[in-house]
């Protein structure tokens, strides 16, 4: 009746004490019964004897759980048979079936060895004690001498057997527990409804009695009123599962967490036992499941729940949150070995995981608080590792420990991102405009549309600040479509002064999936009546790493349309040759830190001279963002460069600012050639 493998029997302790005496005891006296009854004649053995000890045995192979805390083989079916055969044959017929079932049943669940010599031993020494009361009050069958008629006055010493056998068997498993420290809570917390169960399976054996002596025939029929006992035990304990467990993983919910961790804090409390407690959430797992469907994310919450639990040591506590939230309760642990395990864990996911032929890499951030130093009770230690989670996860370092600058970081960007809501409600956004400039004749490509928000305390908070924030969020369709009307309103404003600016709107990766964004762009084009050509999309080189084939058909859609495609960042998101060649773009941006690195390392220099040529080779206008000086701008020229972008030419500017700008330079003719022989080539493949 032991689950916690927590304690040693090489050191001295209650529970080591009591596993010994358990053992000893229990096993000699088992020895004993087994020489009695092997060298019992023959002729003792009636079918009575018989059928008791085969119902014995198949009423072990249905063991009964009973609640959280106890023995997984809980309040056994069999013990009323255990009783009857104590009280008709006495102790040691007994003691053999008593131990064959328990060493069966413990070896049938596979259970370590020292428990199921424990087990044996202690159900042993619980119907010898039963015994004892017995021999007190003078009734001593045997074999030879079986109990003779039961009669009604036998009752109250029978129910003193039980008393005994119950509290013995109660005592030892509480004394092997000892060590383990939720032993008690659970034992309190489940003792009313443990005690009920044993005696109203012990209060069955007078009447097994009564038939074993006058009808041992009709024997079987007890079984209809123990397996629905049974059945409604095991009915209830599934309900109990249910409520303390998450359906889709298997794993713990939040209410058993909350459980777990009251017992970490008791154990805590009680030996000085440090333990962690991680939450754990996955990085873009809402982009998995809303571009590759909610069964396919159910699939791989199953599956990164199985790499959590294989990461982890036996002892640790596995539970999953809700959605795609996940805990760990790392037992009697210090930081260092936390951390270990909160780092194994990352680990563990490096591998991609395969579903249905895709594979998908998963990611995920770790926030890690420790009994102790951060909390010593649930809610506090959960809601700082939940704090340390999210800076994990705005920092980008994977794996953050609590700390009272955590706090402050989180209330911060928490705090910003509820302005950022207010701020799209109170129209507070702005576009500022930035020239791109063409090469040959320094006339104006077009101008870049970035986001700028004015803040009534902070001032300026650069894009760089909020935008990561809301993609996180989910509040970055709203955003785009802020700035996206707000660049179609400007577009619109200019055709009305006679100028025809090409404008072209950052977009997002959390952008590019599903219908909404090309959606938003044709209506909007439509209403103002501007020709699609006008309007261009830069989205970052980091997108083509991501789910090549939603994006290609959303990018597709958008052309279709007549909008052009550049790819920013060119250079710093390892995209693959042969998945540029098929992505449906018009014009490649070079990106700055090449650019800025140019002029002083010939290395960078070359790295700006073939994104060039593979630009043209792609048939590709190249675009440097970042030109700051004049050598940049002669550099980029004699490369080839076809436009660029940066301080030197233009800052960021207003939009009454950028209309004068583009007013005296004029428009270029051409301004986003399209890439249709590459596209068509491109597209001839994929048929
Ligand atoms: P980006 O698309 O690479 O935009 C260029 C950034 O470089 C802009 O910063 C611009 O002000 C800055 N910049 C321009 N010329 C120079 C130069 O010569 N030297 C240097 N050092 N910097 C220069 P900004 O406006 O702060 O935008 C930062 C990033 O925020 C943008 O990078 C873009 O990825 C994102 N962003 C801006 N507006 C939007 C938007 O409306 N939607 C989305 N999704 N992202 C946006
Ligand atoms: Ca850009
Ligand atoms: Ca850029």
């Amino acid at each position: 009746m032991i689950r916690r493998s927590d304690f040693s029997l090489r050191t001295f302790s209650v529970a080591s004490s009591v596993w010994y005496v358990s053992v000893v005891v229990g096993w000699s006296l088992m020895i004993l019964a087994g020489y009695e009854v092997a060298t019992a004649s023959v002729s003792r053995f009636g079918p009575a004897l018989a059928m008791t000890a085969v119902l014995l045995l198949v009423l072990e192979l249905l063991p009964l759980v009973q609640g959280r805390g106890h023995d997984p083989q809980g309040v056994v079916m069999s013990t009323a048979f255990v009783c009857a055969m104590l009280l008709i044959w006495g102790v040691w017929p007994a003691i053999v079936m008593v131990a064959i079932a328990a060493i069966a049943a413990d070896l049938r669940v596979g259970k370590q060895w020292w428990k199921v010599l424990f087990n044996a031993g202690q159900y042993t020494v619980s119907v010898a004690s039963g015994y004892l009361v017995m021999l007190l009050v003078g009734v001593t069958p045997s074999l030879e001498h079986p109990l003779g008629t039961f009669r009604l006055g036998d009752l109250s010493w029978v129910c003193v057997v039980w008393v005994v056998y119950f509290a013995v068997n109660l005592g030892l498993v509480a004394g092997v527990l000892s060590s383990g420290g939720s032993f008690r809570s659970a034992l309190v917390d489940d003792f009313a409804n443990y005690t009920a169960m044993t005696f109203a399976v012990l209060a069955l054996s007078p009447l097994v009695v009564v038939m074993a002596q006058h009808a041992w025939a009709f024997l079987p029929l007890l079984l209809i009123p123990l397996v629905l006992l049974y059945n409604t035990a095991q009915m209830s304990l599934s309900r109990e599962h249910e409520a303390t467990h998450d359906a889709l993983t298997g794993l713990s919910n939040r209410t058993a967490l909350q459980f777990a961790l009251l017992d970490a804090f008791n154990s805590y409390a009680r030996d000085g036992k440090p333990f962690g407690l991680f939450v754990i959430d996955l990085d873009d797992f809402k982009r998995v499941n809303d571009s590759l469907g909610h069964q396919i994310g159910d699939h791989l919450l199953v599956r990164v729940a199985e790499r959590l639990r294989m990461s982890v040591r036996p002892t640790d506590h596995v539970a999953r949150l809700g959605g795609d939230e996940f805990a760990v309760i790392v037992l009697d642990a210090h930081e260092s070995e936390v951390r270990a395990i909160a780092g194994r864990i990352r680990e563990s996911l490096v591998e991609p995981i395969e579903l249905r032929g895709l594979m998908l890499d998963v990611e995920l951030s770790i926030g890690i608080a420790i009994c102790p130093d951060h909390g010593t009770d649930g809610d506090t230690l959960l809601r700082h590792a939940d704090v340390a989670m999210y800076v994990a996860k705005e920092s980008r370092a994977g794996i953050e420990t609590y700390s009272a600058e955590c706090d402050r970081n989180s209330i911060d960007q928490l705090g910003l991102l509820g302005e950022l809501r207010q701020a799209l409600d109170d129209h507070a956004l702005e576009l500022h405009y930035q020239p791109k400039q063409s090469t040959r004749d320094c006339s104006t490509l077009g101008v870049e549309a970035l986001v700028r928000w004015r803040h009534p305390q902070r001032g300026f908070v650069p894009p760089d600040e909020f935008i990561p924030l809301a993609e996180r969020s989910g509040i970055m369709p709203l955003l785009t479509e802020r700035v996206v009307t707000l660049a179609l309103d400007q577009m619109a404003r200019w055709r009305e002064l006679g100028m025809t600016v090409p404008v072209a709107v950052n977009v997002s990766p959390t952008d590019l999936v599903g219908h909404r964004l090309t959606d938003l762009i044709a209506s909007g084009l439509r209403h103002r009546g501007l020709p699609a050509e006008l309007l261009q999309l830069e989205i970052t080189e980091r997108i083509v790493a991501g789910d090549a084939e939603e994006t290609n058909a959303v990018l597709s859609r958008l052309r279709a349309l007549g909008v052009s495609i550049s790819l920013d960042d060119f250079g710093t998101g390892y995209s693959s040759l042969v998945r540029l060649q098929s992505l449906p773009v018009d014009e490649l941006k070079i990106d700055r830190i090449f650019v800025s690195a140019m002029a002083r390392s010939p290395e960078a220099a070359g790295i700006v001279r073939a994104v060039i040529d593979l630009a043209h080779v792609l048939g590709l206008p190249a675009i440097a963002e970042g030109v700051e000086t004049e050598e940049e701008w002669q550099l980029l020229y004699s490369l080839g460069c076809d436009g660029v972008q940066g301080w030197h030419v233009a800052k960021p500017m207003p939009h009454d600012q950028a209309t004068e700008w583009v007013r005296a330079r004029g428009v270029a003719a051409h301004p986003y050639p399209r890439r249709e022989a590459v596209a068509s080539a491109s597209e001839q493949r994929a048929m």
